[in-house]
């Protein structure tokens, strides 16, 4: 019997920080041209409304988390025109970070130095629990 490829960590991170940066390109080219949808049509609904001007519109919000029973660690927020259903914006919440797991000891001297490099590769932007989301208040400034 054949035993499971294991793909190596630092395979794994170097793929995952590749799509991760193509998600990002195609993910914001693809809410700007909603946004811009949605603005031209609220413009020619009320032509008075510019092409720069900021306009209070109706919008459904909705966040699920990975897994239920708020042990997930990975959130998704989206945000849809109600007169278009387009998908305005997304945000990806992510309290896990693989390699954070298996970073140095705070204690360990070269800590700070690790900490100072992978900062700008961590897949880490949210340091609460899953059930720390259900209180929280949505703005909006785009
Ligand atoms: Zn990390």
């Amino acid at each position: 019997m054949d035993s499971p490829h294991v793909m190596h960590l630092k395979t794994y991170q170097r793929i995952v920080k590749q799509v991760w940066s193509h998600k990002d390109l195609a993910t914001s080219t693809s809410q700007l041209q909603a946004v811009e949808a949605v603005h031209e049509l609220y413009h020619e609904c009320d032509p008075i409304i510019g092409c720069d001007d900021i306009i209070d519109i109706p919008v459904s919000y909705d966040s699920t988390w990975h897994k239920r029973g708020h042990t997930s660690h990975f959130d998704v927020d989206i945000i849809v025109d109600h007169m278009t259903g387009l998908v305005l914006d997304i945000a990806v919440l992510n309290n896990y970070c693989q390699a954070c797991k298996t970073a140095p000891s705070e204690e360990d001297l070269l800590f700070l130095t690790w900490k100072e490099k992978h900062a700008p590769d961590c897949g880490c932007n949210y340091t609460g629990r899953s059930t720390d989301r259900s209180t929280w208040t949505l703005v909006i400034t785009r």
